[in-house]
């Protein structure tokens, strides 16, 4: 039996988008780069994942680790989320 599949949700406006970084060869993964970085962190400090972000595997790994560098250094937050 053929598989029906699943409708697509068009609640959000997620396209399937280039990983940026492989697009545009200039864009560096820079831990000191907070400001290309904060594309990839929610307004709370979390870090966007990569089916949303649409970085592809080995930049979103660097993208990951620079963020978290970053947070060590106070450039980013981990979380703005503060007392209830
Ligand atoms: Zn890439």
């Amino acid at each position: 039996m053929a598989r029906q599949q699943q409708s697509v949700r068009k609640r959000t406006f997620i396209r399937r988008k280039i990983c940026r970084f492989c697009a545009d060869k200039n864009l560096k993964i820079d831990y000191k780069d907070y400001q290309t970085l904060r594309i990839f962190t929610t307004e709370r400090g979390k870090i966007i994942p990569r089916r949303i972000s649409g970085a592809c595997a080995k930049h979103q790994r660097k993208v990951t680790k620079a963020i978290k560098i970053a947070r060590n250094i106070a450039l980013l937050p981990f979380t703005t989320t503060g007392a209830r």
